[in-house]
């Protein structure tokens, strides 16, 4: 099992909270899934619990290679606030965030980043590699992993599967029509 927390243990009431914010980001991420892009959704908090900014997966939809969810919620935040800085604010997403995700959060200054499940080929906290750590960064990220990872992980699994089944289908009536 890969560490999935970069500080100290979340208390009790800290977990449930999170859990409760990434609950939110999972509505978002089922937009997505809806509109068949990639089902990842993103909310960011100010210091107040306030939801600043949301976003979700709208890559395709928006002809936008940079659409990605966390990118959507930071900019709707940087809005909110009139401020390119997320100073003491925490984004919370339902898939551990890409090296382009993970550059936008350290310009940010977000505080706090809270994922749910691991993306093992590209994830860029843990699984790909730990950008996080880098030693030209100037700004430290706290993070938390694995909330709600479950629930997030089989919004994709189920997003992948329907996506394959729908290929095969279109692959068969194309040889129907051969
Ligand atoms: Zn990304």
């Amino acid at each position: 099992m890969q560490n999935v927390e970069s500080g100290d243990e979340r208390s009790a009431d800290q977990k449930i909270q999170d859990e409760q914010r990434m609950a939110k980001a999972m509505d978002l991420a089922n937009r997505a899934f809806a509109a068949n892009e990639v089902p990842v959704g993103a909310v960011i908090i100010d210091a107040e619990g306030r939801i600043i900014g949301e976003g979700w997966n709208q890559s395709i939809s928006c002809h936008d290679p940079t659409a990605h969810a966390e990118i959507q919620a930071i900019r709707q935040a940087g809005q909110s606030l009139t401020n390119y800085r997320l100073v003491n604010c925490t984004l919370y997403v339902t898939l551990e965030p890409c090296t382009m995700c993970v550059g936008a959060i350290v310009h940010s200054r977000l505080s706090r980043v809270v994922f749910g499940a691991l993306e093992p080929k590209a994830g860029a906290i843990v699984s790909a590699s730990n950008l996080f750590e880098a030693p030209y960064f100037n700004h430290r990220v706290e993070w938390s992993g694995d909330t709600l990872a479950k629930s997030c992980g089989e919004l994709m699994s189920s997003f992948f599967s329907k996506r394959r089944a729908a290929l095969k289908g279109q692959s068969k009536v194309k040889k129907i029509e051969k």
